[in-house]
C-alpha cells in the first residue's frame, strides 16, 4: 500500500467491491509512507492499533513501513501522542521500520523500489517500482518539476502524477503542456473536489480500477 490516509479502510472496501480483488487490512504486509502530511499518513494510527492487537492475539507479523529516513526520523513524533500508551509503547510495537534509500533500490513485495526527494515543503519521496520488466512511477506530492518528470518518465510504462493547486502541488495545465508520449502514459491522482476532469486529456486514477501494463 502506498500511503495510509484516514479513509484507507473505506478505500480498500470500495476498491474490493469494484475490482473483485480481496484486499484484507490484516493481510497488508508493506506500507510505503511518502511523507507526513495528514492526508497521507493519518490512517497509520488505526492500522497500527489494529495490527498491534492482531499481533498480540495471534503472533502475526507487524506491517513493514518503508520510509525515506528524513520521513522516518519524525514519524514517532507525530504518532506518539496518540500511540505511546503513556510511555509504555514505542514505534516498533506497531510497525517494522525499513528505510528507503535514494542511493539504491529496495525490494518490497517482490518489486524493486527506488525513491527520489520532491520539492514539496516537507521531506517527500517520489517512487519507482520495477517488476517483470515493467516500471510504474509515482510522483507523490510535488510542485511541477521537469527534472522529477524526467526521472519518473525514464523507462516508465505508467506514471501516476499528482495534480492540485500550486505552489506546493502541480496544476494540471502544466501537465497538459508535456509531450504527448509522456501524457499518454500518465494517470492523475490527488485531485481536489473542484477538479474538472474535462480540463485535461490525462485520465484520472479510479478507485478499484485494475490497470494492466
Ligand atoms: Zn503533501
Amino acid at each position: 500500500m502506498i500511503d495510509c490516509p484516514d479513509s484507507y479502510p473505506m478505500a480498500l472496501r470500495q476498491a474490493q467491491e469494484k475490482s473483485g480483488w480481496k484486499i484484507d487490512q490484516l493481510a497488508i504486509t508493506d506500507v510505503i509512507v511518502t511523507h507526513l502530511h495528514g492526508d497521507h499518513c493519518n490512517g497509520l494510527e488505526s492500522l497500527g492499533f489494529l495490527r498491534w492487537l492482531h499481533h498480540r492475539e495471534t503472533g502475526a507479523s507487524l506491517p513493514k513501513l518503508h520510509l525515506w529516513k528524513p520521513v522516518a526520523d519524525r514519524l514517532w513524533e507525530r504518532l506518539a501522542p496518540a500511540m505511546d500508551q503513556s510511555g509504555a509503547a514505542k514505534l516498533s510495537d506497531y510497525f517494522e521500520i525499513h528505510f528507503l534509500n535514494q542511493e539504491r533500490e529496495s525490494l518490497i513485495g517482490g518489486m524493486k523500489v527506488s525513491c527520489r526527494g520532491t520539492q514539496h515543503p516537507i521531506p517527500t519521496s517520489a517512487l519507482k517500482f520495477k517488476a517483470d520488466g515493467k516500471v510504474i512511477a509515482w510522483s507523490s506530492d510535488t510542485p511541477f518539476d521537469p527534472s522529477l518528470i524526467d526521472w519518473l518518465a525514464k523507462d516508465a510504462d505508467l506514471i501516476i502524477h499528482e495534480t492540485s493547486p500550486p505552489p506546493t502541488h502541480t496544476p494540471v495545465e502544466l501537465l497538459n503542456s508535456l509531450a504527448p508520449k509522456i501524457r499518454l502514459k500518465m494517470r492523475l491522482m490527488h485531485m481536489n473536489d473542484e477538479f474538472d476532469p474535462a480540463s485535461t486529456t490525462i485520465p484520472c486514477l479510479q478507485e478499484g480500477e485494475v490497470i494492466s501494463i
